[in-house]
């Protein structure tokens, strides 16, 4: 099997998008990430999955805390920034959530502590223990075959 055909058969799965954030000595760095998951309620905790060439690697290694910042279907411009699919000249401004730098007007912004990390095959996943949120109306973007979608509502069936 190659690549190719493994990727095709993951990007059937459909996602969201997030941008994970942080913050190493003054510096932030954002990074788009589609690789996420809740894994347990008590306590609250999230996995996500960083390739072993990404410089967030490092980057939350050394910060020991990042974001999670669920993206909303106005931030498909967000997430070509950070997975560099775009440049942009001008500068972007994070916003905070205590001490955690996150993406305002994202549906939803966790602030975690990495809990635990596993090294997978080329990927790292990072637990992340969720100690705040922040959550905002709105529609998800979507990843999907490699795509961005935008949610449709499938009509009712008439009874
Ligand atoms: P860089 O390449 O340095 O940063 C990424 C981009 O963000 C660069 O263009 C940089 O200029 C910009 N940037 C960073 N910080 C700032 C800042 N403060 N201000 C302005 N711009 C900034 N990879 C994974 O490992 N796991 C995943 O789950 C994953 N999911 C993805 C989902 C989608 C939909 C896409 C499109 C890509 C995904 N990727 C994933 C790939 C990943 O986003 C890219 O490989 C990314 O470029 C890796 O970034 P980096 O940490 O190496 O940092
Ligand atoms: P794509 O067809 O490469 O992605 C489809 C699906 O394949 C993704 O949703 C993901 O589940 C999986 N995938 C893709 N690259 C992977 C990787 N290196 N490791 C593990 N799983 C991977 O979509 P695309 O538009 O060509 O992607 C844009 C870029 O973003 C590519 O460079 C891709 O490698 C990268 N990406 C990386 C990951 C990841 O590392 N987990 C996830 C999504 C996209």
């Amino acid at each position: 099997m190659d690549d190719r055909q493994f990727r095709n058969a993951m990007g059937k799965f459909a996602t969201g998008v997030n941008v994970i954030a942080a913050e190493v000595d003054g510096e932030v760095y954002g990074m788009t990430a589609n690789a996420f998951m809740s894994v347990s309620l008590d306590p609250k905790l999230i996995v996500i999955s960083i390739g072993n060439h990404a410089k967030m690697l490092e980057r939350i290694r050394q910060s020991g805390k990042f974001s999670v910042n669920v993206l909303s279907c106005e931030q498909q411009e967000e997430s070509m920034r950070f997975a560099g699919q775009k440049k942009f000249e001008d500068k972007f401004d994070f916003g905070r959530l205590g001490d955690t730098p996150v993406v305002e007007n994202a549906l939803c912004q966790l602030s975690c502590e990495v809990y635990n990390e596993h090294t997978e095959g080329d990927h790292v996943l990072f637990i992340g223990k969720v100690n705040d949120l922040v959550l905002e109306e709105g529609d998800p973007l979507v990843f999907n075959c490699g795509k961005y979608r935008k949610l449709e509502a499938i009509e009712e069936a008439v009874k």
